[in-house]
């Protein structure tokens, strides 16, 4: 969750479907409030087959279970958010997301990890505990780690090695430069990218998906937030995936069908069996 990218204004419209489907790794389901029922049939219509939906506190992580179980191809994450894990997270809380994380169509601890653009330095020794615990949930469970990483970039890669990652991690609304996905490719983490490498301001994120390999990338919406170009600033939903997986390829000099199977595929290994 990004909590910027207003929400004003009429849905956009749907772009051109994708002819490889693809899945949209990190979505609100919740928050983005309508009917959820009409939200999958919009992203199934451009061949965005399937979501990821993403609890940020116990609440909305049940809620995220409960339609996940509901919905065929819906899978979910649940987490304590960063923002939220600032304030302290008790011991029950640790328990029922461990809990919700076995059920069959909860795949993910997420979304995790830090966020030092929102909260104070005071705060950070809060937030970084609970991203330790939620790895050792991950690991526990067997789970892929779903990080929100906002301005923390070196503070979480070394949280992640000191507490030793999970098979499986990804990062959520990448945001790093090409450094740092240098970083990510070496320890195998995939780098899931939003819409705002859409933006005219983020050639450093283009050029970080320009050197990403290609069997670790994922693509996403964030949903209601980071609506891609041209229609910043409106409501995001997951139907607008295939704006930013043709602006991924193009950053990456590669054809759209080539790269959409290569996320299909990691898709799959990150959240799947379907
Ligand atoms: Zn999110």
């Amino acid at each position: 969750m990004a909590r910027d990218g207003g929400r004003r204004g009429d849905p956009p419209q749907s772009p051109p479907p994708l002819s490889v489907e693809v899945i949209d790794s990190h979505c609100h389901l919740d928050i983005m409030g309508g009917d959820v029922a009409h939200a999958i049939a919009a992203a199934q219509a451009v061949g965005i087959r399937r979501m990821v939906t993403v609890g940020i506190d116990l609440e909305t992580s049940r809620w995220q279970a409960r339609v996940a179980a509901e919905y065929p191809d819906v899978y979910a994450a649940v987490a304590i958010h960063p923002n939220e894990a600032a304030e302290g997270v008790d011991e029950h809380t640790y328990a029922e997301i461990a809990e919700l994380a076995m059920l069959p169509k909860v795949r993910v601890i997420g979304e995790t990890g830090l966020d030092y653009y929102r909260t104070p330095p005071e705060r950070h020794a809060a937030q970084q505990e609970s991203f330790r615990r939620h790895i050792a949930i991950a690991k526990q469970t067997r789970r892929t780690l779903m990080i929100h990483d906002r301005d923390a970039h070196d503070d979480t890669l070394r949280v992640l090695a000191e507490e030793g990652p999970p098979e499986r991690v990804v990062f959520h609304a990448f945001s790093g430069d090409a450094a740092i996905a240098k970083v990510c490719s070496d320890a195998g983490y995939a780098m899931s990218f939003a819409g705002n490498v859409t933006f005219r301001n983020a050639q450093g994120l283009r050029d970080a998906a320009a050197v990403a390999p290609r069997d670790l990338l994922l693509v996403e919406t964030d949903a209601p937030f980071l609506t891609p170009e041209p229609w910043r600033g409106r409501p995001n939903s997951p139907y607008l995936v295939p704006l930013t997986l043709r602006a991924l390829a193009t950053a990456r000099g590669e054809d759209v069908d080539t790269l959409a199977s290569a996320v299909a595929a990691t898709s799959e290994r990150m959240f799947g069996p379907w």
